[in-house]
């Protein structure tokens, strides 16, 4: 299915003419499940399409990351996309919280199954986006020199889709086999019989190290910065249970709806310290005991807003590590002492913590001794010279914004979006930004999609982009541009109400902190934290009242 590159070109060249500029009314940047949507939905409203990707083939995030160990903490059976009955009846999920291989293959069963890749190039990595005032146009520029225009750019180039290498000394010396998890090659890759090191211990870290950790010869974990981890609690889905999971996707996806962040879990109604502390011990030891995200997001109310409630929550945690490490000096250094549980990005695990129980395991803690460089063998620390034959960079992605900076986009006036929001992003519904006409972010910056289990708010953002279009192609209208009043209004709104999260007190991707990405150190706030129903009730009153704040013409 994966086209080579020099195929994919020389259909480009086929159908363009070489050194043509293909136009079409949309280009949509991406061709994960954003663009892969969206694409289906303005395709069938019959305008001209055409999705640029820089990948071979589709899937955007489960495309990228087939590092091992990589899987869902999203239930699979609320993932997946609700547009269509058919996909819904046809696909089957095999386990609760599917992995890469299989979310892959889902993504391939959309395209399949809708045809989308006769409108998607592959291999087509956008480096610049211009808008030409007096066309009313974008025009693009590829890695490769290709060009292309559009009336309408629609970027749906992921929130996390950007990786990020750590800022270290020597990161190119490395002689043996290196690779980031964003990145991971095609091929399968061994670690039998090897002295492997993972650098991060973040989300992506936590899954990786304990894939790792089952056939690895040895492993050594550097850590910067702990993160509280709790259980997956994955299972495989059985027939019984599949069939009355396909009775009930109205009710799923309408809970999902409802809910804070579109997961099947939403928040009790209690606050933590207004129950006993047994009830209160009782309720956390359920919610640990049960699958998925429930303990961070179908917690006590206020458990990520109040610094008291939080503690309680943090302090059983905190026994639970202790209780599954054997070894107390080692458990000390993996519980987090910077931050409360919750307040950061949550990893999900299957027997994380017991990696450490095992005798061909070793943590190097880099706040005690932080890496000095990496060398032609192996790790350098101020006290060690560590060798390897495989070093795994776990070391994440610039989120959010990181993927937009690596466009070279120019609004109005050549305005850059890179120095507007170099001291962080200021949109309309996280949807568009002043100044840049005709751009369309689903995903971006201030949308709630950021802290949402996503398809569900990808849905949402297309839907209304898609509504936009069509609204406008009925009235004659070809330019769109959030006002300036708008955008202030919006962004303000969007602090107002990340403020009362403890999370905006912790360095995070949340807050826009990334010590591997120089301008990244002082906080922002990156999401729309009032939740997805109010987010889309905002935008539905948007659309209802003539898309307000916006300029339309
Ligand atoms: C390891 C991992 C696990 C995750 N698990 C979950 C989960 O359990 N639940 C959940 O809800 N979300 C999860 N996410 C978030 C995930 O990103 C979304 O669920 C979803 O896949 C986002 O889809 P997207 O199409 O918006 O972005 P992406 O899937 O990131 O797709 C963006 C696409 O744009 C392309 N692109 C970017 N820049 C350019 C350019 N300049 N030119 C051309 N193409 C470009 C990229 O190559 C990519 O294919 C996870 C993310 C990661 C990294």
């Amino acid at each position: 299915m994966a086209t080579t590159v020099a195929a994919e070109r020389m259909q480009t060249a086929a159908r363009t003419g070489a050194g043509a500029v293909e136009s079409s009314e949309v280009v949509i940047i991406g061709a994960g499940l954003s663009g892969m949507y969206q694409l289906y939905r303005l395709r069938q409203l019959g305008f001209k399409v055409r999705a640029y990707e820089a990948g071979s083939d589709v899937g955007g995030t489960w495309y990228w990351n087939r590092y091992p160990g990589a899987r869902f903490d999203s239930e699979s059976w609320t993932y997946g996309f609700s547009f269509s009955d058919d996909l819904l009846r046809e696909w089957e999920w095999s386990e609760h919280f599917s992995a890469q291989p299989e979310t892959l293959r889902y993504c391939n069963f959309v395209a399949d199954k809708f045809d989308l890749r006769r409108d998607i190039t592959f291999n087509a990595r956008v480096k610049s986006a211009a808008y030409d005032e007096a066309a009313n146009e974008w025009e693009f520029v590829f890695e490769d020199g290709r060009r292309a225009r559009s009336r309408f750019m629609i970027t749906a180039i992921g929130p996390l889709s950007a990786p990020t290498m750590p800022v270290i000394p020597g990161v190119d010396d490395f002689k043996g086999e290196a690779y980031h998890t964003g990145l991971w090659p095609h091929q399968p890759v061994s670690f039998a019989g090897k002295r492997v090191a993972v650098i991060g211990t973040g989300a992506t870290g936590v899954q990786t190290i304990t894939e790792v950790a089952k056939t690895v010869g040895h492993l050594t974990v550097f850590q910067r910065t702990p993160n509280w981890c709790a259980p997956l609690r994955n299972s495989p889905i059985d027939a019984a249970t599949q069939a009355q999971i396909k009775a009930s996707y109205p009710e799923i996806f309408a809970k999902c709806r409802d809910s804070f962040g579109c997961f099947i879990h939403d928040a009790d109604p209690r606050r933590a310290l207004e129950v006993s502390a047994e009830v209160r011990e009782a309720f956390y030891e359920k919610l640990y005991n049960e699958p998925g995200f429930g303990i961070w997001m179908g917690n006590f109310r206020d458990v990520l807003t109040d610094k008291a409630a939080n503690d309680t929550l943090t302090e059983f945690i905190t026994r639970k590590i202790r209780s599954r490490v054997k070894d107390q000096t080692l458990a000390d250094k993996l519980i987090p002492a910077n931050h409360g549980f919750g307040t950061r990005r949550v990893p999900l695990e299957s027997g994380y913590y017991e990696v450490y129980n095992q005798p061909n395991v070793r943590l190097v803690d880099l706040r005690e001794t932080p890496i000095e460089r990496i060398t032609p063998r192996g790790i350098r620390t101020g006290d060690t010279d560590y060798e390897f034959d495989m070093i795994i960079f776990a070391t994440g992605f610039d989120a959010i914004t990181g993927s937009f900076d690596r466009i070279d986009i120019r609004g109005r006036s050549g305005q850059r979006l890179k120095d507007k929001w170099a001291d962080g992003p200021h949109t309309y519904l996280g949807l568009q930004s002043a100044g840049f006409p005709n751009m369309l972010t689903l995903v971006g910056p201030h949308n709630a999609a950021t802290f949402c289990n996503l398809p569900r708010c990808i849905e949402q953002n297309v839907d209304w982009v898609t509504d936009l279009m069509r609204h406008m192609r009925d009235k004659g209208l070809s330019r769109i541009e959030a006002t300036a009043a708008a955008e202030a209004t919006w962004t303000g709104h969007v602090f107002e109400t990340a403020s009362r999260l403890l999370a905006t007190q912790v360095d995070s991707w949340m807050t826009g902190v990334n010590k591997n990405v120089a301008g990244r150190q002082r906080r922002t706030f990156m999401a729309y934290a009032g939740g997805a129903p109010k987010y889309r009730e905002k935008c539905d009153e948007v659309a209802a009242h003539g898309y307000e704040g916006f300029v339309l013409a």
